[in-house]
C-alpha cells in the first residue's frame, strides 16, 4: 500500500526556458533522474535552436546569411525540412524566415505603436522560405539573401516536446505530463489509468477557460491573438503572429486555434498555420491531416471542434451560457 501510494506521487520541475516558463510533471520510479534529464534536454535544444544563442545552428545560419551554407546538427535539419515541407505545401502563411517582420512587430509592441508602412515593406523583401536552401546529404543551411533571418519560434516547442517523449521512454516513465508555455504534451494516461483532462484557455475572458479535452498520448498545442499583444490607438489588437502577406499581425477570421494529434511539432506547425489561414481554408487544410483534431474558436467567440472531440471536448458553463458562444461542430 505504501509503495503504491509512492508512486502515485508526482515529481515536478518548472524551470524558464526557450522564452517561456516549462512545468514537467511525472510520476513513477526514476522520475527524478528523468526530470534532471528533461532539464537538460530542453537547455541542449535551446542551445541548437534558439536565434537568440549566438553559437546555435540557426544563429550560425542567421550570421551568414547571403554569404555561404552552415553545417548544422541532424535534427535541426529535420526541424528545417518540416518547416518547409509546411511551407512549400500551405504556401504565404507559415514562413520560418518570418524574423524581419517579427522584429519589426516586436519593436512595435514596445512604443505600442505599428510600425510605419515602409518599415513593413522593407522588411517583407526579407521574407521568403525559398530563400532557405537545404541540403539535407551534407546537412548544411544557408539563407540567400543578406539580412534574411530565421526563427524556429511557431515550431521549435513542439519538437522538444517530441524529445520529452524519448526522456521518458528512456526512463521507463508511463505517467507524465509536460506544459512547454502552452504546448501540453502528456504521455500515457493518468496514473490511475483515466486520460489527462487539459484546460483551452478562452480566448477573451483571462481568467476561464473555453473548455476541456481529454488526452492520452497526446499533444495539444494552441495559437492564439491573446497571450502577446498591444491594443494600438486605433483600438486594433496586435498580436505575434504575422501573416507573410500582409507584414502584418494575422487578421484572419480565428482568434485561437488549438491542434491534439500525437506529433507535438505537427501540433505546433498546425496550429500556427490554421491560425492564419482561417476558418475557411484552415478547415480545408485539416483534411489532409486525419490524424489530428482541432477547436478553432473565431471573432464572435463561435467554438467549433472536430468530429473526433465530440466526447472528448467539455465546453466550460461560462461557454455554454454565453448566446454569442452557441459550440458548432464541423465535419473533417
Ligand atoms: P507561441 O509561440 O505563442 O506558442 P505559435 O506556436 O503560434 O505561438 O508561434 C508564434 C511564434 O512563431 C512567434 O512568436 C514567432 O516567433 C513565430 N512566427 C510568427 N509568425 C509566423 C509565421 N507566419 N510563420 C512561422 N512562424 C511564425
Ligand atoms: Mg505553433
Amino acid at each position: 500500500m505504501d509503495l503504491f501510494f509512492t508512486e502515485q506521487q508526482a515529481q515536478t520541475l518548472t524551470h524558464p526556458a526557450m522564452g517561456t516558463v516549462m512545468t514537467h510533471q511525472s510520476y513513477g520510479e526514476n522520475s527524478e533522474d528523468c526530470l534532471t534529464t528533461i532539464r537538460m534536454e530542453i537547455e541542449r535544444l535551446e542551445a541548437m535552436l534558439s536565434r537568440f544563442r549566438p553559437h546555435s545552428d540557426i544563429s550560425r545560419i542567421n550570421q551568414n546569411a547571403g554569404c555561404n551554407a552552415v553545417t548544422i546538427n541532424d535534427e535541426t535539419m529535420q526541424i528545417l525540412l518540416a518547416a518547409q515541407q509546411t511551407a512549400n505545401t500551405w504556401t504565404q502563411a507559415f514562413d520560418i524566415t518570418i524574423t524581419p517582420l517579427v522584429n519589426l512587430w516586436r519593436t512595435a509592441a514596445a512604443s505600442q505603436t505599428p510600425p510605419a508602412r515602409k518599415a513593413i515593406q522593407e522588411a517583407m523583401q526579407l521574407v521568403d522560405h525559398q530563400d532557405l536552401r537545404l541540403h539535407p546529404a551534407c546537412n548544411q543551411a544557408g539563407l540567400r539573401k543578406t539580412g534574411q533571418c530565421l526563427d524556429l519560434g511557431g515550431i521549435a516547442k513542439g519538437y522538444a516536446a517530441n524529445r520529452l517523449r524519448d526522456c521518458w521512454c528512456a526512463f521507463n516513465i508511463h505517467s507524465a505530463f509536460s506544459n512547454l508555455g502552452g504546448n501540453v504534451i502528456a504521455h500515457g494516461c493518468k496514473p490511475d489509468g483515466s486520460p489527462w483532462r487539459i484546460g483551452i484557455q478562452h480566448p477573451r475572458m483571462e481568467q476561464h477557460l473555453l473548455g476541456a479535452v481529454t488526452i492520452e498520448n497526446e499533444a495539444v498545442v494552441t495559437s492564439g491573438d491573446y497571450q502577446r499583444y498591444f491594443i494600438g490607438k486605433d483600438g486594433q489588437r496586435y498580436h505575434h503572429i504575422i501573416d507573410p502577406q500582409t507584414g502584418r499581425p494575422s487578421r484572419s477570421d480565428l482568434i485561437s486555434v488549438t491542434v491534439i494529434t500525437p506529433d507535438a511539432m505537427l501540433a505546433d506547425t498546425l496550429s500556427t498555420l490554421l491560425f492564419i489561414s482561417g476558418m475557411y481554408k484552415g478547415v480545408e487544410i485539416l483534411k489532409n491531416y486525419p490524424e489530428c483534431e482541432a477547436i478553432l474558436v473565431d471573432q464572435n467567440l463561435k467554438t467549433y471542434i472536430s468530429k473526433g472531440l465530440c466526447d472528448r471536448f467539455t465546453p466550460t458553463s461560462c461557454t455554454q451560457s454565453t448566446v454569442l458562444n452557441p459550440h458548432g461542430v464541423f465535419s473533417i
